[in-house]
């Protein structure tokens, strides 16, 4: 069976995959035998989420209704009921549900009618709490199914504590040091920082991504910290990219994710707040693209394009524009200029003699027919890039994960 849960947590406390974790340990003690648990992140635009719209599902073997009534008691012990925006949600399906779901509910929108149907369907036990739309990330995490997956390592301390966090931060530069590009997101070298807690009163301590149980077990023997009642290692499709889809400018829709290749149509400008934008061009339309002032020395790679660059971007679309993620520069042609040239007996510039008429100097009356063409060198060449890992979205995938095909 695989046991759904979503939309437990508030701003003020809990996180949905804490309960996760109690849960798997009130499965085992019922003599319940569990057999994987995921973290399934969805559509990041949503407006409902707490923070990373995250869903958990986990995979175990024994009586389904036993675990969803262990599941159901977890829930009301532990979800944030006095939020308004927390809407539990639980799932027990012994069937398998259409991964179709899941591609909507992490690249697009899902309703709870739509989430109810698919469990109706599979004779999935179902429970609402409030207005219950937890059932939707509940269902999604159930129905998730791709290829290429992530995992992350993640510490507890008890929901009860809500006070500063003691992680030893070069420990955790550390474990960057001695098992990045195999682990990643746990500090940003570029800009120094830590980015693998958070800074919210939830019961997180820290979480380690990486591509293995062993690499992200390994990353954790490096960091100190206050003592974890808790660590759980879930499976994730965390940094894998799922949420974009292929598109062009005339079919964007507002809070969905692409990936788009075009045109830089004008010279990228640094905005009120040190956002720095650009259009970019296909043959269907026009979309703005930006790079927020988060995304740090990001926005140099976006100020040094230029127009007539040949780019691929991925970002969500929300509001009219694009909030860029990475790009991949396929071409950035030197740039070359004309302006008059110089006169060859006396120096001086020369100015042109009209349309098609070449150039002339004021001062001796010299011609020429041919302008002095500049080249200027580009900063920018081919290749991907990335914004830092602090802010990085948690679907986004990284570059150290392997260049996307071209
Ligand atoms: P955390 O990550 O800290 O657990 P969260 O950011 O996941 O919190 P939730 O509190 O779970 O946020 O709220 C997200 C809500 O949005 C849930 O009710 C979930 O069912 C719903 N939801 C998720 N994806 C979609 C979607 N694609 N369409 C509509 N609703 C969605």
């Amino acid at each position: 069976m695989r046991i759904g849960i979503d939309d437990t947590d508030s701003p003020a406390g809990m996180c949905t995959t804490y309960l996760g974790a109690v849960l798997i340990h009130r499965l085992r003690e019922a003599g319940i035998r569990v057999t994987g648990q995921r973290i399934v992140r969805l559509n990041p635009n949503v407006i409902y989420k707490t923070r990373g719209n995250a869903a958990i599902c986990i995979e175990a073997e024994g009586d389904a209704d036993e675990a969803f009534r262990i599941a159901s008691a977890c829930i009301e012990e532990l979800a944030e009921f006095d939020e308004e925006k927390t809407n539990p949600g639980l799932v027990v399906a012994e069937k398998k549900l259409p991964v179709s779901f899941y591609l909507q509910a992490v690249t697009g929108f899902c309703t709870i009618e739509e989430a109810e149907a698919v469990c109706h369907a599979a004779g999935a036990r179902v429970k609402k709490w409030k207005n219950g739309r937890g059932i939707i990330g509940a269902t999604a995490g159930i129905a998730a199914e791709q290829a290429d997956m992530t995992w992350e390592l993640l510490t507890y301390r008890s929901h009860t504590d809500k006070g500063e966090r003691t992680v030893e931060t070069e420990s955790l530069f550390r474990a960057e040091e001695e098992t990045f590009p195999h682990t990643w997101d746990t500090v940003d070298t570029e800009n120094n920082c830590i980015v693998c807690f958070p800074h919210t009163p939830d019961p997180v301590i820290f979480g380690i991504r990486g591509e293995s149980p062993e690499w992200v077990t390994r990353a954790r023997g490096y960091v100190h910290s206050q003592k974890p009642v808790m660590e759980v290692i879930y499976h994730t499709n965390q940094g894998t990219d799922a949420h974009l889809l292929d598109g062009t400018i005339a079919s964007l829709v507002d809070g969905c994710s692409y990936r788009l290749t075009g045109v830089v149509a004008d010279t990228p400008v640094t905005g009120r707040g040190g956002h720095v934008s650009f259009l970019l061009s296909d043959t269907s339309g026009k979309v703005r693209c930006m790079a927020y002032e988060p995304t740090k020395g990001f926005r140099d790679i976006i100020r040094s394009l230029a127009p007539g660059d040949e780019i691929l971007i991925c970002g969500s679309y929300k509001n009219e524009s694009i909030n860029l993620e990475k790009i991949r520069v396929i071409t950035c042609p030197e740039i070359v200029r004309q302006r008059p040239p110089l006169c060859p007996s006396c120096g001086k510039r020369m100015k042109s003699d009209g349309v098609d008429k070449g150039w002339k100097c004021r001062r001796c009356k010299t011609r020429a027919e041919e302008p002095e063409t500049i080249h200027e060198p580009r900063t920018v060449s081919p290749g991907w890039y990335e914004v830092p890992p602090s802010a990085r979205r948690h679907l986004a995938k990284p570059l150290c994960r392997g260049i996307p095909p071209a």
